[in-house]
């Protein structure tokens, strides 16, 4: 089954716009805790070269959080799950972690930044 839902980058390149400029350089792996999918392991990040500017960019899709180890779902979850258990962020962690069904750890101090997290519109 062919996948469709890669951007047309022959067309355009997601940097500059120009057709024929972004070349397929690779990818890089990141560990991920996806409660929603019950999901938690490597997952592989594709990354392109805008040859005009020099610069490398990835396509990351739109349910994980940028440089995050937790998808957008689980990190909105931990916020509905903080508000929820009245700022007690040990049961926030507890509750966010029970879909998962192998140990992930969440440093607290993980979890106090992604409580500050805002979700942009894609
Ligand atoms: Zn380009």
């Amino acid at each position: 089954m062919n996948f469709d839902g890669w951007p047309k980058l022959a067309a355009s390149c997601l940097y500059c716009g120009a057709p024929d400029c972004a070349i397929y350089k690779g990818y890089y792996i990141r560990y991920l805790a996806c409660p929603e999918l019950e999901f938690l392991g490597w997952i592989a990040i594709r990354t392109w070269l805008c040859k005009t500017y020099g610069i490398r960019f990835s396509l990351i899709p739109s349910f994980i959080a940028r440089s995050k180890k937790f998808s957008v779902y689980g990190i909105l979850s931990l916020q509905e799950s903080y508000r929820l258990n009245k700022h007690d962020l040990q049961k926030a962690i507890d509750a966010t972690m029970d879909s998962l069904d192998e140990e992930f750890y969440l440093p607290q101090a993980s979890a106090l930044r992604y409580l500050s997290y805002q979700c942009l519109p894609p």
